[in-house]
């Protein structure tokens, strides 16, 4: 990898019409690009008002110059910002300009790459740059905005120091082969990684709830055909999306639509019934049903007075790690008033979605279960962080399984090795091309 031996430039500013727009340079030639367009050396971190000029001497726009030399910039290396006006054309001619001036077309995410590779912040930290960028909730950008600045990283790296404290304890007793050591007896072994499992465990709801507050709360809207699933969601989506029927079995994969509940985001899935059925199509519409209440963070049965006792018992047999919430519906039919009530160990909700009647308080519901925990401290997160902290709980299993049956310290070694990797892929210190390629490559181009 040759990795800031050349010179990468982007527009950093959002596409269309603005009052203001910028260039960003990052490498070895910004210095010279700054002296060219600024006609002198320019002052570090000083704000210059100048005439941005193209090669013959026209007048591309006029602007502020600000050059960062490195290591303290953003990337690490020696950064140029222009800024001129929120111009596409004038932004446009003004990136030409740079690249005339030998820098190339930054690709996505290549700032932040850099930024990560020169050590400025750790894998963690720069997908947390994209996720403020894509935030479409202010929870989820206050907790993006908490993972750039290291709180989660700092998490990780916590739990790192301790499963290191005891893999060195652990190597270094497994040095004396002449004696029968029982390592589990030994008592600081079998309390740190007591202790080291808890703290995990601790770790990974938070991060699960990070991952909620970045991506969206998912929301399942199942039970049988005809019970107002589609009218449900396009009730709380405010718009005519799903397909609203009276013939059985209509919705048949899975809809989804992102709603915004008071600046909080649901993926809201209408899922077809949950029923048994011959039809292939249906079946498989069906399978899909399941596997969204396995991983939805909140189902929704949709049931009404008629069905309720039948249709719940069905929930109670299905599994799911979701909060589950009973919607009885159809109540302009029936003659339940609109209301919310505790019954049957479920939260349950008396509505209509034809009316609208009692949709407030589901509403209101969502919300609540999507802040829930939400405040002081919480952290964004991403899906291959909850996996990564998966299999180093799989794997600190193995090692107490390993110790407890065999009192193999070699084994619980090298069980706890792999579960040092694991972890620090989450921070980076461990990491593949291809892993990094996935990552940075879904970056907006300037970031
Ligand atoms: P799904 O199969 O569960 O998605 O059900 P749909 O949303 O397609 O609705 C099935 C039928 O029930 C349609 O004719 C809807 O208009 C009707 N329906 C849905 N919700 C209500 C409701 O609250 N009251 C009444 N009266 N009809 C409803
Ligand atoms: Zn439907």
């Amino acid at each position: 990898m040759n990795h800031g031996e050349d010179t990468i430039a982007a527009i950093a500013t959002g596409a269309g019409a603005a009052g203001v727009g910028a260039v960003r340079i990052s490498g070895p030639r910004a210095p010279a690009i700054a002296r060219a367009m600024l006609g002198r050396e320019p002052v570090p971190r000083h704000a210059h008002f100048a005439a941005f000029r193209d090669g013959d001497g026209e007048l591309i726009d006029r602007g502020i110059l600000l050059y960062f030399p490195g290591p303290a910039s953003y990337t690490g290396e020696h950064v140029l910002e222009l800024q001129g006006h929120g111009s596409a054309v004038l932004l446009d001619a003004l990136l030409r300009r740079t690249i005339a001036l030998g820098a190339r077309l930054a690709r996505p995410g290549e700032f932040t790459e850099r930024a990560f590779l020169n050590g400025k912040l750790d894998l963690v930290q720069a997908e947390a740059v994209a996720d403020v960028v894509a935030a479409t909730s202010e929870a989820g950008a206050r907790a993006a905005l908490r993972s750039m600045e290291g709180v989660f990283s700092a998490r990780v790296d916590e739990l790192l120091g301790e499963l290191i404290a005891l893999r060195v304890h652990i190597e270094a007793a497994i040095d004396f082969p002449e004696e029968e050591i029982d390592f589990l007896a030994d008592p600081v072994i079998g309390r740190n990684l007591a202790g080291l499992r808890a703290n995990l465990d601790a770790l990974l709801v938070e991060t699960r709830r990070g991952v909620r507050l970045n991506d969206g709360i998912v929301v399942a809207i199942v039970g049988r055909p005809n019970a107002g699933k589609s009218s449900l969601l396009n009730a709380l989506a405010g718009q005519e999306r799903a397909i609203v029927t009276d013939i059985p079995g209509t919705t048949r994969d899975v809809l989804r639509e992102s709603v915004s509940i008071d600046g909080a985001t649901f993926e809201l899935a209408d899922t077809a019934g949950l029923r048994e059925s011959d039809d292939v199509v249906e079946r498989e519409g069906i399978r899909r049903a399941r596997a969204q209440l396995e991983r939805c963070d909140v189902a929704l049965l949709v049931t009404d007075d008629e069905h309720a006792n039948e249709d719940l018992a069905f929930f109670a047999g299905t599994p799911s790690h979701a909060t589950r919430v009973v919607v009885i519906n159809k109540i302009d039919l029936s003659a339940s008033t609109a209301h919310r009530e505790h019954r049957g160990g479920y939260e349950t909700l008396w509505l209509s979605a034809r009316t609208g009647e009692g949709l407030n308080q589901l509403r209101a519901m969502l919300r609540d279960l999507a802040t829930a925990g939400a405040g002081e401290g919480a952290f964004s997160a991403r899906r291959r962080h909850v996996v990564a902290l998966e299999s180093v709980r799989d794997y600190l299993d193995r090692t107490a399984g390993v110790l407890h049956d065999s009192h193999a310290g070699e084994l619980a070694a090298e069980e706890l090795r792999h579960a040092q990797q694991a972890l620090g892929e989450i921070t980076g210190t461990y990491s593949s091309d291809d892993l990094l390629g996935a990552i940075f490559s879904s970056f907006c181009i300037g970031k």
